[in-house]
């Protein structure tokens, strides 16, 4: 089993500090900059071996190239992304495999916030890294692609087993759920979940990481029953108070 740790920094990123203690595999997830990954991996005694991107933006990318200099960390960031991605070494899409450590993570297409958006989801472990696409109760503004584009993301991250931890790359959950709340306001699960998301922010802890389970049963974008749906959602969202 890997071990995560979250990363705070910048105003609501999260980055994820991925471990085998197997091996001494150590990866980053979405470094947004390296001066808190660097003293992560001080403070534990860990050299940082691997550096997985889900997209291009600078909140997601911005610490590769300072990681690499001081550790030679491999870069593994989206093919369709390749030229935007800082110091990429290994460029992967849909149904490629990376190793790391002892497991492997399997990689998706999940194009919308970003033409070439990536998601990993190591099943040895459980866990999937969805960058900016699978939010918890959220999903990604629409920067780059369709709607369309976005459901069938959907469509491709509810499939995995219900117990896959979620490691979403922002604390957007509060404010997620409340437009959930919004759409289905008579949804038990969610307004369970809003409860204790509530209680978690007022104790200043993270919300992450989700479920699939949770996810299927409580974003309204997952749970949008069309392509035109889920567009009617993300645009009520974007002027959402
Ligand atoms: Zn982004
Ligand atoms: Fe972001």
């Amino acid at each position: 089993m890997l071990s995560i740790d979250l990363i705070p920094c910048l105003s609501d990123n999260y980055i994820f500090l991925i471990h085998d203690e197997a091996t001494g595999a150590t990866g980053v997830v979405d470094p947004a900059e390296a001066g808190p990954v660097l003293k992560a991996l001080e403070a534990r005694g860990w050299r940082l071996t691997h550096i997985l991107n889900t997209h291009h933006h600078l909140d997601h990318t911005g610490g590769n190239l300072a990681l690499k200099e001081a550790s030679g960390a491999t870069i593994v960031g989206p093919k369709a992304e390749a030229a935007r991605i800082p110091g990429i070494d290994r460029a992967v899409g849909e149904g490629d495999r990376v190793a790391f450590g002892a497991e492997t993570a399997e990689v998706f297409d999940v194009p919308a916030h970003t033409a070439g958006h990536i998601a990993y989801w190591f099943a040895g472990s459980g866990a999937a890294f969805t960058g900016d696409t699978l939010f918890a109760m959220g999903c990604g503004r629409l920067f780059e692609g369709s709607a369309a584009d976005m459901f069938a993301a959907m469509r491709k991250l509810e499939r995995l087993p219900g117990e896959t931890r979620v490691y979403c790359a922002h604390e957007y959950t509060e404010s997620n759920g409340r437009f959930a709340l919004s759409v289905e306001p008579d949804n038990g699960d969610l307004v369970r979940r809003m409860g204790e998301v509530r209680d978690l922010r007022a104790r200043g802890l993270p919300t992450i990481p989700s479920t699939i389970a949770l996810e299927r049963a409580t974003n309204p974008f997952m749970r949008a029953a069309s392509a035109a749906e889920l567009g009617a959602r993300r645009a009520a969202k974007d002027s959402f108070r």
